[in-house]
Parts: C-alpha cells; structure tokens; sequence
C-alpha cells in the first residue's frame, strides 16, 4: 500500500505514528472544556464532533459523536464505519476541496487531554501467547506442565472487570492485597511487593452477537485495536490463582492507549498465527491471517530518570487471533456486546529481550534488570513509569498506536482509613 498524502504535511513523513492511511479514533479536550471524539492526522486532532454539527461529516440521521464515546458508530456496522473513514480521508486528503473548512477544526495534540476512547461494556482477558504461558508455567509448575492441557485447543481467558479500564495517562495506585510467602505459614493482607506490567493488544467489538459465531463472522465484529497493560500483582496472583484463576491480583487496573486503530487501518499488515501443534475443533480454525505484524515496546522510567528499553516483541506472536478468542467466547451463546475489550493475553517472543512482563524479564525476581540509570529491578517500584509503544511499518508508511503509559504511585498507608 502507497502513502496516501495529506494536505497536512507533518503526515506524509513514513516514520509519522498517524498518517492518512491512519486514522485513528480518539476523544479528547482542551483548556478544560467537555471531552469530544476526535481523529488523528499528524500532529493534529480533527475535532469530529464538531465537523458533524457543522454538516462536514453526515452519515446517519441522528447524529453518532454527540456523545464522548466511540460505541455509538462501534454499533453502525462495516458499511457506516467505511463511510466514515472515506468522508474523512476526503476531508483531509491533499488537495481536498474542504481545506478551508476543516482547518479551523484542528487542535494540536500537544494542547489536548485524551480521554477513554470508548465506553468498555465488559473486558475478557486472554491468555494466548504461547512463549509467555510457557514461561509463567514454568516458574509456577514447571518445565513438564508448563502449558496446561487445554492450552493448543482453545484460547484461555477469564472474565475480567470494566470498571479498571483507565486511559493511558492515569496514575496506578499499587494495591494492597492478601498475598503469602513461602515463609510463613498464614496469609497477610500488605502491599504488593511484585507489582507487575502485561504487554497486551485490546481487540474491541463493534457490532454486537447472539449466539455462536464464526472466526470469521468474530473477525468481521472486530472494530479495531488498542495497546493494553494489564497490570499484575504477581504476589497477590500466586496465592490466589487456584482453581479459579485471576481475580484481585488483576483487578486494580488495566491501561489502554488512547486511540483505536481501525481494523482497515492495519488490514495491510495482516499475517498467519503460527503453525497448528494440533488440530484445532473445526469452529476455532483459521480461515485466513487474522494476527497483525505490529513491533511493540515496552520502556521503565524511574521517578526523574530516563527511560530504558527493557522488551521489544511482536503481536505476531499470539498463538491464537483475537477473532479466534472472540469466536471461542460466543461458543456457548455468551453475546457479546459493542464495547466488548479483549485482552490478548501477554505478547512474549522466544528470546529474553523480547519477554513482555518483569515476572519473565526477571525471571521471577531471580535475574533482576539492570536500567541504564545504573539502577536494578525485578518488579516495578514507586515512581516508575511504564510505556507501552507499537507501530506496524510499512515501505512508505506507518500505522502507529500512540503511547500507553501509567505510573506507579505508592501504596495508601491505610486502605481502610475513612
Ligand atoms: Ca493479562
């Protein structure tokens, strides 16, 4: 695919995050005033909601950006949600005949808040990576149970909580929880000593289901993605984990990037999951590439420090898609719901730098990483930041993410104080 230029020369550059061929949704504001939708182009914010009172953008009788969420369009469907990227790509292409018009409605991103970008109805984490379950399955079972035995046959998840969805941008709180050392014999209720990060990508539903759907029909609901840090009590999750797995230890909170890449905006860089171990059930097989190749980063920043580069892998990694996950979620009827938010599941490669959380880095806490502040760590302490980046690069372009950042701020002396 060619660079598509835009009149707004700051996107045409190939290493620019958000070129035409972008596109990406967000909701932002400015100097305090009510959050908007808006779509990146360059360094600018077009102020969508705003182009859609003022007549430019008119898909639909009753207005889709009144309100300061993207689910409204997410529930149109493909035919609305192409409609709109051709009116915008039209607006803002070189030579476009309503320059004059749109450039009154541009905001620099430098001066705009970002805001979440979508109302998340539920959030369902997966746990698809096959290098990460096999890492974490090691150092929790072993090398021979490493993965369990389900594992090849059917994306593994749980039902995670909306109400911790946060923007990129919010500050972590470190949780308090009950955890146990191996040390002593009873369980104490303290803050986490091994507070963690999960590289993930977040699929999320457009239109909504009722009953089992195909991989297909699930590829076909996807309206696009975001970065997502799932953030971890490792110690809390250790003790906690069995038999039902997760609960408090991933329920502080879970960090987005700010703005949805459109499932068309990477429709270029689609590529196959990895060979089949075994053969999957018949409705969980791939009928055609539904991973993307997108580069994603992880860095640490202690407290006025520089940040160092400890992770660099691939969503190509997954084992399974997320059509493949949200196609397995429908499999007993579960509707699911515009706004529905998929976690990947941690995103790690083969080899140690490209491990996508510290529990792996570290190996547990036994190997902890040196920053190039000089500083060490084998789990995130007070202070630090976290920046989760991805881009997906092209010859003449790139399709970028933006940033999900959060950092950790330390642990309330008294959780129960009133
Ligand atoms: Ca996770």
């Amino acid at each position: 695919m060619p660079l598509m230029k835009s009149w707004l020369a700051a996107a045409n550059d190939a290493n620019h995050p958000f070129p035409l061929n972008n596109l990406p949704y967000g909701v932002f504001s400015t100097g305090g005033s009510e959050p908007r939708c808006g779509v990146a182009i360059g360094d600018m914010i077009l102020d969508v909601t705003t182009a859609e009172a003022e007549g430019l953008i008119d898909l639909t009788d009753e207005p889709l950006f009144d309100l300061p969420f993207w689910n409204p369009l997410m529930e149109q469907g493909p035919a609305v949600w192409a409609a709109l990227r051709n009116r915008l790509t039209s607006l803002l292409a070189e030579g476009s005949q309503d320059r004059d018009a749109v450039e009154p409605l541009l905001v620099a991103q430098a001066d705009a808040e970002m805001h979440m970008p979508l109302a998340v109805s539920e959030y369902t984490d997966f746990y698809s990576g096959r290098h990460h379950a096999e890492n974490v399955g090691t150092m929790f079972r072993g090398p021979e149970n490493a993965l369990p035995p389900n594992w090849l046959h059917l994306p593994i998840g749980y039902n995670g909580r909306a109400s911790s969805v946060v923007v990129s941008g919010t500050d972590i709180r470190r949780p308090w929880g009950q955890l146990k050392s191996p040390d002593h014999d009873m369980p104490a209720y303290l803050p986490s000593r091994r507070f963690d990060i999960e590289l993930e990508m977040g699929a999320i539903v457009g239109t909504p289901s009722d009953g089992p759907v195909s991989v297909q029909e699930a590829d076909d609901m996807i309206f696009g993605y975001v970065l997502l840090n799932d953030w971890s009590a490792r110690d809390i999750q250790a003790w906690e984990y069995q038999p039902l797995g997760p609960f408090q230890s991933k329920a502080t909170a879970t960090s987005i990037s700010p703005w949805i890449v459109t499932k068309t905006a990477l429709e270029p860089f689609r590529c196959d999951t990895p060979a089949r171990e075994v053969e999957l059930l018949d409705h969980l097989k791939d009928c055609g590439p539904m991973l993307y190749d997108i580069d994603l980063a992880v860095t640490m920043a202690p407290a006025g420090k520089p940040a160092t580069a400890i992770a660099r892998t691939n969503y190509k990694q997954m084992y399974f898609s997320a059509a493949q996950q949200l196609a397995h979620h429908s499999t007993s009827g579960c509707p699911m719901n515009t706004g529905d938010l998929l976690g990947s599941g941690t995103i790690s490669g083969p080899t140690k730098p490209e491990r996508g959380s510290l529990l792996e880095l570290s190996w547990g806490g036994k190997e902890p990483l040196t920053l190039d502040s000089g500083e060490t760590r084998s789990f995130i302490e007070d202070g630090d930041t976290l920046t989760l980046t991805g881009a997906a690069k092209g010859k003449e372009y790139t399709i970028g993410f933006g940033e999900c950042v959060g950092t950790v701020l330390p642990a309330l002396t008294d959780p129960y104080a009133r």
